[in-house]
């Protein structure tokens, strides 16, 4: 494709900016404009206006349809699609899309999960269109970005809390910067960055594993011979089918003004990464979704299947999503970067000081924030970083923080001594070095990129604790910064007593190592290390109030979610230990059978034509197959009952159930079906093996 083509592409199924601009009357443009700028309400006249446009261009470009195009707290993307047709007499139809249409939808939302929220009897939530994210064209449909409530105005969606945090941030940021005199800012957004890790496998082979078509990810599998020991795939060269897949997964992302910019292999076999240009944290939410199913729907037309679970394959890497995040302000500053004047200088460490204390005072949240069941393979594991919150600032950054939290003198690297304060600050070279990929949070030179996320899950939950958490400590800093007599020196104290109080938190060294693990310990850091300990952890007083202080949830918001996470929890770990028993049942157990039954008549017909002949090793092979086979039934009578037994009192109960007994079983029984599979003979074997999954594409 040349490159007119690619502009000619980009965005061009998004009614954006540029096509309003075009085909909106320019009071309806400034209209709109206005709404998304200082939130004013749109007039009816003007709704119809923009939804006469957007039917129009769409129609256009070949669409027929509309939907409201939301996400609701399943993680995914929900639409309900109405045809534009309206009967004008019985021969006749216009094509029609009022504003009324546009700004409001009510789809039967009794499907939904609210956590409690909605009543059966009052089933329907409302969808609102959203204006500050642009509809575009997928599928033949125009889809209208919207939040989802319940008709009380609860949030029974991933967007509405992420739209709420975005404001509370930037009114506690714009108070800060008001504070340096800034009287420029109007509005400070928080701007995202995901890179998401997926795996690509052949359909054929995928087609024939229950577990991977079911749950998403492996139940059982032994190692393969050839993993990922020789790193030959990390940014290795990019084989032909996949490098076909890219190209169109970038033209479907480009077409819906998605800025897909990097590519490349990942760590492990069939393991690649996609990373796009970072924007605001609502386009990027939406633009990531759009991205995952897009990833899907290209993978099959190369007969491939994309999977996105956190951990498909057992003691080979897992995915997960880096969520860059970083401030800038709408006169485009961004406040993470270190400056080079003074004043620069000092609203960099205020913003650095804030976050690292928010991230030390609510290290819980943002663990429950990216704890799944799927994620639970992950954090802790291989590559991942572990359960544990910290982090890392390099060691430029550092010593900087030493020498302010000491009143020591700084020695930058041309050994030139500086006295450190809010006046004077080295540059701060970007950590070029190894960036320490231990790290669940590094600050990467002017943004922080949040490394735990699993790679199926939406990005709204981790932005929202992110957003929320630092609107929160702007907003104690400028309650405590407004008061001062002396600007400057209440500036030089607040910051200092903050990296100091909060300095347990940075951790530069290898975060994949025991000795940290008991080193976070002593520091008093938490570490909750899977989803039914996390989500316990949830609902504490200070979580609550911190949302329902900055309006981002309200007491049984928050719970509702909770209720939902934790039922998703015992929903997946039940489905994976039912596709369990049903697999060894029905396939491996019978396909054991077979085997030992054909090597136990091979064993015997050579010692009826030869006596003396010692098969002791070919025995005792009968013998391993015969004891884990009878282990495997073992196991698999217990998973069986654990999922008979009377359910736990409540969410929080039967999630620790589901963990700490129908989890532990999955384990044993694994384990023994694992140990077979590598003394079975490959064509005896029901499924195909790691090397076939990982090496299915050549
Ligand atoms: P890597 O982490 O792989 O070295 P980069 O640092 O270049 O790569 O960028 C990774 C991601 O971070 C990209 O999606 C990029 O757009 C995003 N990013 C870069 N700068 C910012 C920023 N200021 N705020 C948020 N995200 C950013
Ligand atoms: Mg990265």
């Amino acid at each position: 494709m040349s490159n007119q083509n690619v502009s000619q592409l980009f965005g061009s199924m998004v009614f954006n900016e540029e096509v309003m601009r075009q085909r909106l009357s320019s009071t309806c443009y400034r209209a709109w404009k206005k709404c998304v700028s200082d939130g004013t309400p749109l007039e009816l006249e003007t709704a119809h206006e923009m939804a006469a446009a957007m039917k129009d261009w769409a129609i256009e470009k070949g669409a027929t349809h509309f939907t409201h195009w939301f996400q609701p707290m399943t993680g995914f993307t929900a639409e309900k699609h109405d045809s534009f047709i309206t009967p004008q007499d019985s021969s006749r139809v216009l094509m029609q899309f009022s504003g009324k249409e546009l700004v409001r939808g009510e789809p039967d939302a009794s499907s939904f999960p609210s956590g409690g929220l909605r009543a059966t009897f009052e089933a329907r939530g409302y969808t609102a269109w959203d204006p500050s994210a642009f509809a575009f064209i997928k599928d033949g449909s125009l889809c209208i970005p919207t939040i989802f409530c319940s008709y009380s105005g609860q949030a029974l969606d991933k967007k509405t809390p992420l739209l709420r945090s975005m404001e509370e941030l930037s009114r506690q940021a714009v108070r800060v910067l008001r504070l340096f005199g800034d009287r420029n800012v109007k509005k400070v957004i928080s701007q995202v960055g995901p890179e998401q890790e997926y795996f690509l496998i052949d359909k054929d082979v995928y087609n024939k594993r229950e577990d991977l078509i079911l749950t998403g990810r492996t139940l059982f599998g032994a190692k393969p011979p050839k993993g990922q020991e020789l790193e030959d795939h990390y940014f290795g060269t990019i084989k032909p089918r996949i490098a076909a897949y890219m190209r169109e997964l970038d033209e479907e992302l480009w077409k819906l003004g998605i800025l897909a910019k990097t590519k490349h292999n990942e760590v492990a076999p069939a393991q690649h990464e996609l990373a796009p240009i970072y924007t605001d944290a609502n386009t990027a939410c939406d633009h990531n979704q759009l991205t995952m199913e897009v990833m899907k729907k290209v993978a099959a037309r190369h007969n491939m299947v994309c999977l996105l679970h956190e951990k498909p394959f057992a003691g080979v890497n897992g995915s997960g999503k880096h969520d860059n995040w970083s401030l800038s302000t709408d006169t485009g500053m961004n406040l993470f970067k270190p400056g080079s004047t003074p004043s620069q200088n000092a609203r960099f460490l205020l913003f650095l000081s804030a976050f690292i204390k928010g991230v030390d005072e609510y290290q819980d949240l943002l663990r429950c924030s990216v704890a799944s069941p799927g994620n639970d393979h992950r954090l802790g594991a291989q590559e991942a970083p572990p359960a544990i919150l910290s982090i890392f600032l390099g060691d430029e950054l550092t010593a900087i923080v030493d020498a302010i939290v000491q009143d020591t003198e700084y020695v930058d690297t041309s050994k030139k001594i500086l006295s450190i304060g809010v006046d004077a600050l080295p540059p701060i070279p970007q950590d070029t070095t190894d960036r320490n990929r231990t790290s669940p949070l590094a600050f990467t030179g002017n943004k922080f990129e949040f490394r735990m996320l699993g790679s199926s899950q939406s990005i709204s939950g981790p932005n929202v604790a992110l957003n929320t958490i630092m609107a929160e400590e702007l907003s104690q800093f400028a309650d405590a910064l407004e008061g001062a007599e002396d600007f400057n020196s209440a500036l030089h104290d607040l910051i200092r007593s903050t990296l100091r109080d909060h300095q347990r938190i940075i951790f530069n060294g290898n975060g994949y190592e025991d000795a940290w693990v008991e080193e976070a310990e002593k520091r008093g850091l938490s570490n909750l290390a899977c989803t039914a300990d996390a989500l316990g952890a949830y609902l504490q007083p200070k979580h609550i109030q911190l949302f329902q202080k900055h309006r981002v949830f309200t007491a049984e918001e928050l719970s509702a979610r909770n209720e939902i996470h934790l039922m998703n929890y015992c929903e997946v770990v039940g489905i994976e230990a039912r596709t369990m028993l049903d697999m060894v049942r029905r396939s491996i157990f019978p396909a054991v059978c077979k085997f030992s039954g054909e090597t136990a008549s091979g064993v015997a017909a050579k010692k009826s034509v030869l006596a003396d002949l010692d098969c002791s090793d070919e025995e005792a092979l009968l013998q391993d197959l015969s004891r884990l086979s009878a282990e495997m039934m073992r196991q698999t009578r217990a998973l069986d009952e654990a999922l008979a037994a009377p359910k736990a009192a409540n969410a929080y109960e039967a999630a620790r159930y589901y963990r700490y007994t129908v989890f532990e079983i999955m384990g044993r029984l694994r384990a023994a079906v694992d140990a077979m599979e590598v003394i079975t003979a490959a064509e005896a074997w029901p499924l195909p093996s790691y090397t076939d999954l990982l090496f299915s594409i050549r």
